[in-house]
């Protein structure tokens, strides 16, 4: 991880305040086949790059926080607790980096419920922007999916994908 005043330099040009994440196959690797879904911390695989990227940004004063779908609870086959439990994980590493605990904001829904935060709805990102009192211009998705692309298009916020995100860290912008 390069720590020089030219990584600053390329943070700076994206020049956003709130850093919003995906968290599979972003924070960490998405679940094997044919298991859908992380249930426990020990299946979890973080993508450490990034991990430490986060906690620069943090080191910056830049608010990091995390948006994910886990219907996986919606569906019974997780609880509450034990998805704390997997986030407690990530946030653990994310000290361990010298950063600060994320704050995870979940839709917990199965699709069938037609809620408003399930992704590619834009209801969580809303409702970071709220809580953040923040808007769309200060902010920066970084995701996976195509479902989280249209999330950021529908709050007008901007997009990365995560391939880009990994160009961006290993210095090749
Ligand atoms: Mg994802
Ligand atoms: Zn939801």
């Amino acid at each position: 991880m390069p720590k020089s005043a030219d990584f600053s330099s390329r943070i700076n040009t994206i020049d956003k305040k709130i850093w919003i994440f995906d968290r599979d196959g972003v924070l960490n690797q998405k679940a094997v086949e044919p298991n859908r879904y992380i249930l426990a911390e020990d299946s979890l695989i973080l993508n450490l790059s990034v991990i430490d990227f986060i906690s620069q940004l943090q080191r910056r004063s830049l608010k990091v926080t995390v948006a994910t779908n886990q219907q996986c609870v919606g569906k019974k086959l997780i609880t509450e607790a034990k998805l704390a439990k997997i986030h407690n994980k990530i946030n653990e590493a994310v000290q361990k980096a010298g950063g600060q605990n994320l704050t995870y904001y979940v839709c917990t829904h199965l699709e069938a419920d037609n809620c408003v935060c399930r992704k590619p709805k834009p209801g969580l990102l809303n409702l970071i922007m709220k809580d953040f009192s923040t808007n769309p211009q200060e902010c920066i998705f970084i995701g996976d999916s195509e479902s989280d692309e249209e999330a950021a298009r529908t709050s007008k916020i901007k997009f990365l994908y995560f391939g880009d995100l990994q160009t961006l860290i290993n210095g090749l912008a």
